[in-house]
């Protein structure tokens, strides 16, 4: 069973913050102690749910521990942040890596086993103890997540799309690169020649021993664990992202917050004098998604923190809407604010972005433009994940000098 019940931070300045300035007392025993399996998990900062939705920015983040500490006494935390970076921008220019996850993903069927071990009924105790912690409180510690993924692929042979998929409706921090991604790495998929093993030993060292001791049962089948035979594949050629501008604007415009992105202060959009700002939540989607509704208040506090925020910059009363379309509620939103053009910061490869589509066209129907941007950070770092994790490590290496 779950260790201890985990909350997470739902806004910028009353909470991202704070846990932030909490975690830093500790960041400089990061490197030696966070792959260790503590309860409470105090040895990590457990921000990602906050950096998923951009409460609060990477950049931010290290900025503020480098304020504190040289460099080289927080590199290992400020790597792991940068991973997340990498992933994002390996999937931005390979997004045909995402559609064909969902694609197989619709093809497979939840077998007996598979929800057996969701539920937390494998006979491995500690891979049950996993999974309750992860639907109890929306968080699994990386070395957790690596362990369960591990014996779902190797163990028990199962399809890696959907315990990933399992990953995604239970995490606050879900998020389409570092999920899929990891996942295809667990597997093998990523790496040509390289999968993660489950081991027992691995287990021993690393988990707590209270923890371990009370969730023994099946450890054995943990051992001598062969990898699931895979068909190694080349990863399809990274198309770069586009820089491009936000173009001059004219005539009523509404600025759409989501998720992916609520630090509107501060991004591209900042300048903007808007008509009209909204944030949504898209409880059709998230239902779809089969998103837990723990997930879903998560995200919920968060957008009408983005969207408080949001409205606070532009002088706006911005709205705050529970939908169940979000193509038709942008557009109805839009129509009624008399607007010409929707502009919003574009979502990442995922579950959202696979909306825009409608989106647009719901919109052009009603003759509105939607205009999506990035911010130039996000661009020149992400265009430097095309190859593996070291070499985008040091590629960034100008992109981190204004931190230094
Ligand atoms: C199978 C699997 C699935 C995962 N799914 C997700 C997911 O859906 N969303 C997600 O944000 N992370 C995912 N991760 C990566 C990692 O486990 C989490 O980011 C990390 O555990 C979050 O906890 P933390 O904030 O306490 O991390 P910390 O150790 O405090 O790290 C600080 C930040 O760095 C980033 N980070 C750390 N480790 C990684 C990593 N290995 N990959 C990418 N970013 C990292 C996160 O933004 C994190 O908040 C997954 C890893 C595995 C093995």
């Amino acid at each position: 069973m779950a260790s201890d019940d985990l909350s997470f931070p739902p806004s910028r300045r009353h909470s991202a913050f704070q846990q932030l300035e909490a975690f830093l007392s500790s960041v400089e025993s990061y490197a030696e102690r966070r792959n260790y399996l503590e309860p409470g998990h105090g040895n990590v900062s457990r921000l990602s749910p906050a950096i998923r939705t951009r409460l609060v920015l990477e950049t931010e983040i290290i900025e503020a521990t480098r304020k504190r500490f040289p460099a080289h006494r927080v590199e290992k935390f400020e790597q792991e942040v940068w991973w997340r970076l990498y992933w994002k921008g390996w999937l931005e220019m390979r997004p045909s890596v995402w559609s064909e996850y969902r694609e197989d993903l619709s093809g497979l069927e939840w077998s007996e086993r598979a929800l057996e071990i969701t539920s937390g009924k494998s006979g491995v105790s500690i891979m049950d103890h996993f999974a309750g912690e992860l639907i109890e409180t929306g968080y699994l510690h990386n070395h957790a997540r690596m362990w369960w993924a591990a014996f779902w692929v190797h163990v028990e042979k199962l399809p890696w799309q959907l315990g990933a998929d399992f990953f995604l409706r239970y995490l606050h921090d879900g998020d389409a690169a570092s999920n899929t991604l990891s996942w295809r790495w667990v597997a093998g998929l990523h790496t040509k020649g390289k999968c993660y093993l489950v081991r027992r030993s691995n287990l021993e060292e690393f988990v707590d021993r209270e923890i371990l001791d009370a969730n023994s049962e099946g450890l054995e089948r943990l051992e001598g664990v062969s990898p699931l035979p895979v068909i190694p594949v080349d990863p399809p050629v990274p198309v770069p992202l586009p820089g491009g501008a936000l173009p001059p604007l004219k005539g009523r415009f509404g600025c759409w917050i989501h998720d992916e992105d609520l630090f509107l202060e501060s991004s591209p959009l900042s300048s903007l004098q808007p008509s009209a700002v909204a944030a949504f939540c898209p409880t059709g989607l998230w239902e779809r998604e089969c998103y837990s509704k723990e997930k879903q208040i998560f995200l919920s506090k968060a957008l009408e923190d983005g969207a408080g925020r949001g409205g606070g910059h532009f002088g706006i009363l911005s709205a705050f809407l529970t939908v169940d379309v979000l193509s038709d509620a942008i557009a109805e939103w839009a129509v009624e604010k008399k607007l010409t053009a929707v502009v919003a910061m574009r979502p990442f490869v995922g579950p959202l972005a696979d909306e825009l589509p409608a989106i647009e066209t719901r919109l052009r129907k009603s003759g509105i433009e939607l205009i999506l941007v990035r911010r130039s950070d996000d661009v020149a770092i992400m265009n430097k994940a095309t190859a593996g994790f070291f070499g985008f490590w040091k590629k960034t290496k100008e992109d981190r000098a204004f931190l230094t």
